[in-house]
């Protein structure tokens, strides 16, 4: 089997980095970063968001593994001192996997401008530096309201903890097949109105942003950031694809969301 170790680059997570190439190989395992089965990432949440990236193109066949040298991650939940059990179980293939729902984002220009197809594993957002981000928003192909504000996050269930939390948005668990639309400072008066709750939308609802006058935008994918000018429509709904976790272990997403949020004691 083929694995690939990403690590932050700090000089803790590259000693583990290399601890583990070197136990895996001992296994008989092949480092290989093109095409790996296994994809560890060693850091943080933006360490595993990164893995994500590399690995995107080939959801199917890579499996993610996300240690933490940090603080706990919500992709980074294995501990440093768990990694020689951890590899035993890689090395034991084949392992479970828990597959959790992506986020797709197409992004249009105007004048028949370039498509882009991008997935995010936490979030897109929409931002913009000149004035406030006015969008039409549409909901399954009929138009929702108007959105005056500072802008926009869509993210996805696993995402939901992140940027989401922040802007008031609730915690989703991963098995609902959903993307969640939160508000960033709606303009709300007797004028300008918006819904002012976080939206969630099932698997079969798409929903469509239109800018009403030409502005650059911040549109961001989980930590990636691009401007883009002349967009025609941003477009939100879960992917088809999904991203797949290596699995031994039981870590419950709710003790996860409470030993990160509200206590991590025994009790
Ligand atoms: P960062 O500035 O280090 O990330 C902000 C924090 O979010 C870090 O503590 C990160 O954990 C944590 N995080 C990432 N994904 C998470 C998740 N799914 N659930 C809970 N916490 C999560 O930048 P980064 O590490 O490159 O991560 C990019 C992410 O930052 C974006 O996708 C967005 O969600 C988040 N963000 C949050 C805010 C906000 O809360 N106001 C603003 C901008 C961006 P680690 O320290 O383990 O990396
Ligand atoms: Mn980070």
């Amino acid at each position: 089997m083929k694995f690939a170790i990403l690590s932050r680059g700090d000089s803790n997570s590259n000693e583990i980095r290399s601890k583990i190439k070197n136990y895996l190989k001992e296994f008989n395992m092949e480092y290989c970063e093109d095409e790996p089965e296994v994809a560890i990432s060693v850091g943080g949440d933006g360490t595993f968001l990164e893995a994500f990236h590399t690995y995107n193109h080939r959801l199917d066949k890579t499996a993610f593994i996300g240690i933490h040298t940090g603080h706990l991650g919500f992709y980074a939940d294995w501990t440093p001192d768990e990694v020689e059990k951890l590899i035993i179980d890689v090395a034991r293939t084949p392992f479970q996997v828990v597959e959790y729902p992506i986020l797709e984002v197409i992004i249009r220009l105007k004048n028949g401008g370039e498509e882009g197809r991008y997935l995010a594993l936490n979030e897109c957002t929409i931002k913009t530096s000149e004035g406030s981000v006015v969008l039409d928003v549409d909901i399954k192909g009929e138009h929702f309201e108007t959105f005056r504000g500072d802008g926009l996050c869509i993210s996805t269930p696993s995402g939901s903890t992140a940027y989401n939390k922040a802007l008031g948005g609730a915690i989703i668990h991963p098995s609902l097949e959903s993307i969640q639309i939160a508000e960033m400072a709606s303009i709300n008066n007797r004028v300008f109105r918006t819904i002012g709750s976080p939206l969630i939308l099932p698997s079969h609802h798409t929903c469509l942003l239109k800018p009403t006058a030409d502005k650059s935008f911040m549109i961001t994918v989980d930590h990636y950031t691009h401007t883009y000018k002349e967009v025609k429509s941003i477009q939100c709904r879960v992917a088809k694809e999904k991203v797949r976790f290596a699995r031994f272990r039981p870590f419950p997403f709710w003790k996860r969301v409470r030993d990160s949020f509200v206590a991590d004691d025994k009790e």
